[in-house]
């Protein structure tokens, strides 16, 4: 069996291997990257008429948003993934290809492909076995967001482990992954392919964040400002209405964009792993106010003091670029970011650099800038720990910036019993024949 890595080598972004055994090619993830442009595609998967299967971890676009694409470009074959996740990749999909259309980034595929998708996709439960083809495969919970799975898959003898994005944490919405639990009744596997995103980096526990983030929010309140918070749709839109639950607000909470859309559906769907639905049911019906049209947007964006919850996350899209328009001059406001924001977008601009592209002019920020570090992903101590208890014989660090993956390669080295790899994309790793094996931790650096 051989991996080939399309995407999310060494970069954030359009998660993408290809598992190729005797005569059958599969997919694990097909996502897109956000750039300053646009977004990017997995690169060099060719022939994708030909594909015998795509394991889906979870909704996030990048790692469902090349779907229409491949459909497009004839893709027949079955798209595998939890129920969850289908109800809530068709919901970013459906926006994706909104904005692609409203920013004028022309997609190649039209609503037609975003249908097939919907149509190739077969849902499949956590915690239970599965066969397609020369595949057999599981879905094990990885703590990440709504319907987010870790796949474990066997082929020609091999077990592998997909950690797809994941978290070891509890957090206010889920429940953690924990795969040595998993894997102590299921046995051991051969190889991991594991996430790296804050593979050179601790984060700040729970305990000590949140705090930090309401009396920062409180403060601004306080002093008559109103306060941004860009949120991801899935995941981090909901923990931020929880979070929000612990408190007395005086001034009103917005809830923009596609956030409202997915936590109905977080809401409607029943699911093991999500947790404090209580709480966010109250929030959301009765503690926060819609949106109902782009002038209410303009009228509530001038309203002080307030709160606005909205998407996009890295405020590369969705309602956050607005309300910042209405906020960005006046130090008495701040914009608190919640999450990962990936280079080369408005986010990440904001945090290192201190602006941001409004209406394709760039603007530096006077409001207060603030990032809390409400990972959905684990840190490196997370997923030193998670490589130890999973107990590889190979270890393959993906879904990383450069400098994430080398310092886990040279960890594992250093440290472990382990096999390292940290490929780029194209790169190609057999796991069936040893002596075959290019070792791309060594090519590398
Ligand atoms: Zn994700």
């Amino acid at each position: 069996m051989k991996l080939v890595f399309h995407g999310a080598a060494r970069e954030v972004g359009r998660s993408c291997i290809e598992i190729q055994t005797q005569g059958d090619r599969y997919l694990l993830d097909c996502g897109i990257k956000f750039t300053t442009e646009g977004f990017s595609y997995p690169e060099n998967v060719f022939d994708v008429v030909k594909l015998d299967g795509v394991l889906l971890s979870h909704a996030h676009l990048d790692h469902s948003g090349g779907l229409p694409l491949f459909e497009h470009y004839d893709m027949v074959c079955p798209i595998f993934c939890t129920h969850q996740t289908l109800a809530l990749t068709k919901i970013l999909l459906k926006d994706s290809y909104k904005i692609a259309h409203i920013k004028r980034l022309h997609p190649a595929y039209g609503k037609t492909d975003l249908k097939e998708v919907e149509g190739s996709t077969t849902r499949v439960e956590f915690d239970k076995w599965y066969s397609h083809r020369k595949l057999t495969f599981r879905f094990l919970n990885a703590g990440h967001i709504p319907g987010s799975a870790a796949i474990l898959f066997e082929a020609e003898g091999k077990r592998i482990l997909y950690t797809g994005d994941f978290n070891t944490r509890t957090t206010r919405l889920m429940k953690p992954a924990d795969f040595a639990k998993d894997l102590a009744e299921l046995g051991p596997v051969d190889c991991l392919i594991t996430e790296c995103t804050y593979g050179n980096r601790q984060l700040p526990s729970r305990a000590e964040i949140e705090p930090r983030f309401l009396e920062a929010v409180k403060r601004v309140i306080a002093n008559g400002g109103s306060v941004l918070i860009p949120v991801f749709a899935v995941g981090r839109a909901q923990e931020i209405l929880i979070m929000l639950a612990k408190e007395q607000w005086d001034c009103p909470i917005y809830y923009d964009g596609m956030a409202k859309e997915v936590t109905r559906n977080v809401l409607t769907n029943q699911s093991t792993y999500v947790i404090n639905k209580d709480e966010l049911h109250r929030m959301f019906f009765s503690k926060v106010k819609f949106i109902s049209s782009e002038q209410h947007r303009e009228e509530v964006a001038r309203e002080r003091p307030a709160i606005f919850v909205t998407t996009s996350g890295m405020m590369q899209g969705g309602p956050a670029i607005g309300y910042l328009k209405e906020l960005w001059h006046d130090p008495k406001n701040a914009v608190f970011l919640t999450g990962y924001q990936v280079h080369g977008t408005n986010g990440r601009h904001l945090v290192d650099d201190g602006y941001v592209f409004i209406d394709g002019w760039k603007t530096p920020v006077k409001c207060e800038v603030q990032k809390f570090d409400f990972s959905g992903h684990a840190d490196i101590e997370d997923i030193k720990r998670m490589v130890w208890a999973v107990h590889p014989k190979k270890v393959i660090f993906q879904h990383g910036e450069e400098e994430s993956v080398v310092n886990m390669v040279e960890w594992t080295k250093r440290e472990t019993p382990f096999e390292p790899y940290g490929p780029s994309i194209g790169d190609e790793i057999d796991l069936g024949d040893e002596k075959e094996s290019k070792n791309i931790a060594s090519l590398s650096k």
